[in-house]
């Protein structure tokens, strides 16, 4: 190894960047290989598709951005993303019914994923300490099944490959990620790997929102109900920074998804309760439907390998990716970097820095993990390929336990409260096993069920809604 103070970090999306701050924090510099041209403002990209679809970073994953990069989340918000207070700011029916609208505990950003993203990388690489190869592809790693010295790119213009060499190399490419054929090139066994796919599809349209309604409506989102054991079908309407709304449609496998305009409204008309459907109609679209396709839980478990490679660690998506439905990706990979970055503040690049350091990584993507994949199981048509084994026993007690939970949680604040934590992946999961939240289980007040969905007088006018059109099914 010839260069044991850089850093090259594979993939310049929402984790590489992360990843490459933290690292040029306690490294010379750094180097992000990129296939694609990354954007000079809020641009979509081929190499994130999932930027046309709705986003939200969660309070969790927020704090963290903000400590790396000090009063980032202010400048999102000064620059018109909302930051929705939940639940005071959210309309919800959950699969137990509609949500109260209880005083905020934790938040989540909403706006669109190029202008977070353009944000974000802005910000890391002023610091000029990295230095991003655009139209570079990576080819493999370099090195043995003992330490990883580097990678191999290839200039995507002149077709030439070239050896990187560095102390630390991260993939953070994706859920494209190669990383299991580049390890066993090295010669290393394969790594394990569970997959929890429900099937999950996404279609997205933009609409202009009413003269108003992007700031002073709440975001909107009716989710399906996996008892009803039929494929589910979901709907959200968040706001955007530039006063548009973003409107997504999704299913679990089998529910069919709309692919073109003429389908997006009438579909959303099959959603548990119309108000998707009624918001939509009064708004202008401004675009066609944009569709896809990549919603399963999978994760990697490089910290079983018997003997992990020096030098190298995985990163979001490529280690972990979850059902984009529980808004959980962006967080982790946060949660990742956090980690991260106590290691090396703890004991630098050094022999055994790598494998403390993935394991650290691969402890902060345990709880979505659990979360996302033991409610998917749930749904019919998952298709399961997992050795976790709490994914694989007690599936019927444990199923009743959330039920119980989601049940309350709707009613009860102090209840609401625990489960917003947990969500947000401000509090661990095991905090819903903790004596303190069973207690409240039992004794926390329990408000009536709301029989449709809780919009004031006020909001129901900036959209020109009446109340009787937002009266539908599944309110209970
Ligand atoms: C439809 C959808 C909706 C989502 N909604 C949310 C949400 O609401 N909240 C949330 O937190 N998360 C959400 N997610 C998840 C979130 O988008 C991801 O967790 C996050 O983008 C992961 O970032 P990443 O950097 O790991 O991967 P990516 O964003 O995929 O970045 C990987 C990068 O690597 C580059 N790359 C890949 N291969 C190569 C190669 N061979 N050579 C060079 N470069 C390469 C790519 O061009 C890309 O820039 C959603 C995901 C989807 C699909």
């Amino acid at each position: 190894m010839t260069e044991p103070n850089h850093g090259i970090v594979l993939g310049g999306g929402w984790a590489g960047m992360l990843a490459a701050h933290v690292l040029a924090r306690h490294l010379e510099r750094v180097t992000v290989v990129e296939r694609d041209v990354l954007p000079d403002g809020p641009r979509h990209r081929k190499g994130s598709p999932q930027g046309r679809h709705v986003h939200v970073l969660w309070s969790s994953g927020a704090r963290i951005v903000d400590t790396l990069l000090p009063g980032l989340t202010g400048q999102l918000v000064d620059a018109g993303a909302r930051r929705v207070g939940f639940h005071q700011d959210l309309v919800t029916l959950t699969s137990h019914g509609w949500q109260h609208r209880f005083p905020p505990r934790q938040f989540a950003l909403m706006c669109t994923r190029p202008f977070l993203d353009w944000k974000v990388r802005d910000r890391v690489l002023a610091t000029g300490r990295i230095t991003v190869r655009q139209r570079a592809e990576i080819l493999d790693l370099t090195g043995d099944a003992r330490r990883v010295t580097g990678v191999r790119v290839r200039d995507m213009d002149r077709g030439v490959p070239r050896t990187l060499e560095a102390g630390l190399v991260v993939d953070a490419s994706g859920r494209g990620s190669r990383l299991g054929h580049w390890l066993s090139a090295l010669g290393l066994p394969p790594l394990e790997e569970d997959t929890v796919d429900a099937g999950i599809a996404y279609a997205t349209r933009v609409y202009q929102a009413p003269p108003g309604a992007a700031a002073g409506f709440p975001a909107v989102n009716v989710a399906a109900d996996h008892r009803l054991r039929e494929p589910g079908r979901f709907g959200v309407v968040y706001p955007q920074e530039d006063g548009t709304w973003m409107v997504t449609l999704s299913c679990t496998r089998g529910a069919g998804l709309p692919t073109h305009d003429d389908d997006f409204l009438p579909y959303a008309r099959t959603l548990r309760h119309p108000l998707v459907a009624d918001l939509i109609a009064l708004a202008e679209p401004l675009t066609s439907v944009a569709v896809s396709r990549v919603g399963a839980n999978r994760r990697l478990y490089p910290e079983r390998l018997d003997s992990w490679p020096e030098g190298l660690l995985v990163v979001g998506d490529a280690l972990a990716a979850f059902n984009p439905i529980y808004g959980h990706g962006m967080s982790s990979a946060a949660r990742a970097a956090a980690a991260l970055d106590t290691e090396l503040e703890r004991s630098g690049v050094g022999d055994g820095t790598a494998r403390r350091a993935q394991r650290a990584i691969s402890a902060a993507v345990d709880d979505p993990w659990i979360m996302a994949a033991s409610k998917d199981v749930e749904y019919v048509n998952c298709r399961i390929n997992a050795r976790d084994p709490r994914l694989t026993g007690g599936a019927l007690a444990r199923q009743r336990f959330s039920d119980l939970i989601a049940d309350r949680s709707i009613r009860s604040p102090a209840v609401c409260d625990v489960v917003t934590d947990v969500i947000s992946l401000t509090a661990p999961q095991s905090e819903l096993a903790s004596s303190r939240f069973l207690s409240l289980m039992r004794k926390d007040r329990v408000l009536p069920q709301l029989t449709e969905p809780p919009l004031t007088p006020d909001e129901l006018a900036l959209v020109r809604l009446n109340p009787r059109s937002t009266v539908g099914a599944g309110g209970s």
